[in-house]
């Protein structure tokens, strides 16, 4: 298995990190600092899953909120043997930021369950995510926090949640989790909204630079739910995907990989990029040094670090992942001159019509798919240009002037609100 060798680097030290970069900026006091390095609920759960031996195995999961002051918290659910109660905290600390750099009503939240997915049956893992579902009952609701899928959890996951909680009320509830089937209440473009979120964010960006997409040579580091879209989208308009990987590896062809379609089929069917594809086999470490013109890592967080941030080649990285560049790399990178659209601006589209889909629950009125992507395109567009603005009035970086926007939303919402009591 060829996965990155980062360094030991702990998401939510990087987390706070950027936001004490930030706090001089924008002159947040001690306290307003403190208040939001922190997060206002962590919830830990301990709980038995019957297996199909009938053995009974105990599994840990989290669910925590990092700041509400801006509405109800959202964020996604994670499966993974990496899921731990710092990265759980990160991964809900940028959701506040991501929420608030896109003009959403939300807070953050983010949870997970320390579990490789696919070491279990779907039995296993239907009774597993109705166990956790009910134990973490008490604090998500429509009005409280919703979740939505992330790394290993898709829209089945959310069905499971969705139906479990309805059982416990009593009644049908949809808009408790987002990125549902459309069947039960899920909003079309869904399944696609982080991927044509970041192919949105690449017109921009590329426009921006004075680059033209059409030709623009790409990797993906990730080829799940995020990348494999925003791969074949890019592909769709005009890019030419040199590279591609999953934690098994990845595949690498200079004039481009072809058909995206061709290459999802078969990981689907071998549950993993497979050999005998055209492209010639690299690693992940070799993926993200191409000589590319965009490199879109959308995979974990912390894979671009200050062991292998002097390698990266790329013109540009569009950060489809959450946390994908350390801040010591970020530094390197920014040395070097290569421009990164952060994680808080790049992938929001999921949150932004994961938030589409929770107002069609809550109004039980269906759009069209035109009616969300053009929002969708509205409001990434919209985030990028104030995010501009402010890097071209701060003369600071993408990432700084992405915190500038939206840490001083939710300090105005702090400020306005008031400490209670
Ligand atoms: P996923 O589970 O569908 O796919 C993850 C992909 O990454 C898989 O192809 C996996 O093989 C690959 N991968 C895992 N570890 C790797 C490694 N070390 N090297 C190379 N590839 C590796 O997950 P996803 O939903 O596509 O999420 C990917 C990233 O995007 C995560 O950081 C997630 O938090 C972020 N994100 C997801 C959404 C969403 O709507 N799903 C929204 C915003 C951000």
């Amino acid at each position: 298995m060829a996965t990155s060798t980062a360094p030991a680097s702990n998401a939510f030290d990087d987390a706070r990190s950027q936001l004490r970069a930030v706090a001089g900026r924008i002159g947040l006091d001690a306290g307003m600092l403190d208040v939001l390095s922190n997060c206002i609920r962590e919830f830990t759960v301990n709980f038995p899953v019957l297996m199909d031996d009938g053995s009974v195995r105990v599994f840990t999961g989290y669910r925590i909120h990092h700041n509400e002051v801006r509405g109800p918290v959202k964020g996604g659910l994670r499966y993974s043997l990496n899921v731990s109660l710092d990265e759980v905290r990160a991964l809900s600390m940028w959701m506040t930021w991501k929420c608030a750099v896109v003009g959403l009503p939300y807070g953050g939240a983010k949870g997970g369950v320390v579990v490789d997915p696919r070491a279990l049956s779907k039995g296993e893992l239907e009774r597993l995510t109705r166990r956790f579902a009910t134990e973490i009952s008490v604090i998500i609701g429509p009005d409280e926090d919703i979740p939505a899928p992330d790394m290993g959890t898709d829209g089945q996951t959310m069905a499971w949640i969705m139906d479990t909680y309805s059982m416990l009320r009593g009644h049908s509830v949809p808009a408790v989790v987002t990125g549902k089937p459309v069947s039960i209440g899920g909003s079309v473009g869904r399944v696609e909204a982080t991927g044509r979120g970041v192919l949105f964010t690449a017109m921009k960006a590329c426009a921006d630079r004075g680059m033209s997409l059409k030709g623009a040579r790409v990797a993906v580091q990730g080829f799940g739910n995020v990348g494999s879209v925003a791969a074949k989208l890019l592909d769709d308009a005009g890019a030419i995907i040199v590279a591609l990987s999953d934690t098994n590896g990845a595949i690498y062809k200079e004039d481009g990989l072809g058909d995206i379609d061709a290459i999802l089929a078969a990981q689907r069917q071998h549950g993993f990029i497979p050999e005998g594809h055209p492209g010639v086999h690299i690693t992940n470490q070799e993926l993200l040094a191409l000589d590319v013109d965009i490199l879109i890592p959308a995979a974990l967080e912390g894979q671009i670090h200050r062991g292998n941030a002097g390698a990266v080649r790329a013109k540009m990285i569009i950060e489809a992942a959450n946390g994908p560049t350390t801040p010591e790399a970020d530094a390197v990178l920014n040395a070097a001159g290569v421009f990164v659209v952060p994680d808080i601006l790049a992938n929001a589209g999921g949150v932004v019509v994961s938030y589409f889909e929770w107002v069609q629950d809550l109004q039980s009125f269906f759009w069209e798919e035109h009616e969300v992507e053009t929002r969708l395109q509205r409001i990434m567009d919209r985030a990028y240009d104030e995010v501009k603005a402010i890097r071209e009035r701060e003369q600071c970086t993408m990432r700084e002037a992405a915190y500038i926007l939206g840490v001083s939303r939710v300090v105005e919402a702090i400020k306005v609100r008031g400490i209670f009591p």
